[in-house]
């Protein structure tokens, strides 16, 4: 089978989350299983793009409304990352240096998944299924369907994947004339709430929508930032699929960007050097028990609550536990929590920025990985955490709720609460506390979590079987 995937993110092309460790795993396992899977993405100007060899695969010009721009695909020369991977110039437009982020953002992406579209409906042949992800790639199956231009791509199957679905990418209707010319009689596909909604148009056009955990796609129809309604009547189409882990870049074994390596059986000495390491780095004091966050910070995550937990933990339970913080976001949470910084010797350290290094040493590192979050589709924090024998604490939602066991149930491993409360948060790090001087249950939660397959092969299949039903 011949898979597209369309991507506003790639691990490790250019990534700002989950989105990104997604699109650079699935494709390569899917092409591990005898498929040829492609992922075409925007060509921004990263350290990837510099270091790699790259051929010009296509040159083509369309219209983004009245604007006429020319397009250049490349592709990579040796199959690097496992799939053949196609970048897509738009001079102007895409050669940027970050993803998002721009005013611009709107006509970057509608102008990039035009030229995608009429790249594709260039070929001779055509691939089995278009898959795309995310609402920055969520007008293609709407113009696949429509587009006087693309009918030749119409019978192509068009999968939509929705990994966050709080960002819709909703613009005014005077956008309308850059969308390539459709039937007018169709723009109901486009509209939600009087404004073109890419997420909601996706959900309507694309054969298939898959979410990244069941809990999620549950979820969705109760609150998905105003498309309720739309997730109960297209309930019939869409499917969860929980997201698998690239085993390959998250092995303690084998990870280059980690202080010390481990395994299952050095499990308790390899954390214990990696946990000194990061200590000594941040001014943390290595006998306690370490809490660590690692991601956005944002209401979603429920950044704004850390501040406050933190405080009332350290402030309640001074000399018991110690926090460290990787992130960025909202300007207001990394001006309070890099404030803290110097509050808590040996207690407290928060980092403000996007480190990967950092992030993985962290994993492996900590004791205890923090998640509060209101809204988490999937969530791969709380699966790496697990792999690298890291106790994860999580709020009961979407994946978490899917991939967590409080350690209170048979078999248990992490520690689960219901609210993103600041009370929540430090009724469960006095059971993180508690369970910490338990060394022969803390060593044996560490041993099984680290056990328990999260990998892309055993995910691949069910998005395969979705796309032979749509043949
Ligand atoms: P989301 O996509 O909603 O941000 P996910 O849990 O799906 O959340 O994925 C987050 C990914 O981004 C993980 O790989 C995590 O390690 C990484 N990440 C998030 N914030 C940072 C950061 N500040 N530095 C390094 N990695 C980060």
């Amino acid at each position: 089978m011949e898979i597209i995937h369309v991507s506003a993110e790639c691990y490790p092309v250019a990534k700002a989350g989950g989105l990104g460790d997604v699109v650079g795993a699935l494709p390569k396992y899917q092409c591990q299983a005898g498929h040829v899977a492609k992922v075409v993405m925007p060509m921004y100007r990263t350290k990837f793009l510099a270091n790699n060899e790259w051929d010009v695969d296509f040159e083509g010009n369309t219209n983004l409304g009245d604007y006429f721009f020319n397009y250049t695909i490349i592709k990579e020369r040796t199959n690097k990352l496992g799939f053949d991977l196609y970048l897509v110039d738009i001079f102007g437009l895409l050669d940027r240096e970050k993803v998002y982020g721009y005013d611009d953002d709107t006509e970057r992406f509608t102008a990039f998944q035009i030229a995608v579209v009429n790249w594709m409906s260039s070929w001779e042949h055509k691939p089995d299924v278009v898959h795309c992800h995310d609402h920055h790639t969520g007008l293609i199956p709407f113009m696949m369907k429509n587009c006087f231009a693309y009918r030749n791509l119409s019978f192509v199957p068009t999968v939509f994947t929705i990994h966050n679905g709080q960002y819709q990418g909703t613009m005014d209707w005077s956008k309308s004339k850059n969308i390539p010319e459709y039937d007018s009689w169709k723009w109901g596909d486009l509209d939600w709430h009087n404004s073109i909604n890419p997420l909601a148009s996706a959900v309507k056009c694309a054969w298939k929508v898959t979410t990244v955990s069941q809990s999620y796609m549950n979820e969705l129809r109760y609150n998905s930032n105003g498309l309720e309604d739309l997730f109960e009547y297209e309930r019939g189409k869409c499917v969860g699929i929980l997201n698998g882990i690239d085993n390959d870049v998250w092995n303690p074994e084998t990870d280059s960007y980690l202080h010390d390596n481990f395994k299952l059986s050095t499990v308790v000495s390899g954390k214990k050097k990696n946990k000194e390491e990061l200590c000594k780095r941040f001014g943390l004091n290595p006998d306690l028990p370490l809490i660590v966050f690692i991601g956005r910070l944002v209401g979603e995550k429920a950044a704004e609550i850390l501040p406050d937990a933190i405080n009332s933990v350290l402030y309640n339970m001074n000399g018991q536990v110690s926090f460290l913080i990787l992130g960025s976001g909202d300007p207001h949470i990394e001006w309070q929590l890099s404030n803290m910084n110097g509050n808590y010797p040996g207690l407290y350290h928060a980092v403000i920025g996007y480190d990967e290094t950092l992030s993985h040493n962290m994993y492996a590192g900590a004791d205890f990985l923090l998640m509060p979050s209101r809204v988490e589709p999937c969530g791969l924090n709380q699966m790496y955490a697990m792999r690298y024998g890291t106790v994860p604490m999580v709020r009961s939602t979407g994946g978490l709720q899917d991939t967590v066991v409080d350690m209170g149930a048979w078999e248990g491993f992490g520690i689960r609460f219901n609210n993103a409360t600041v009370s929540d948060v430090h009724y469960s790090v006095s059971r993180a506390v508690s369970v910490y001087q338990d060394k022969t249950h803390f060593n044996w939660m560490r041993k099984h979590m680290m056990q328990i397959d999260h990998s892309w092969e055993s995910t691949v299949e069910q998005y395969l079987n979705i796309y032979r039903s749509l043949k």
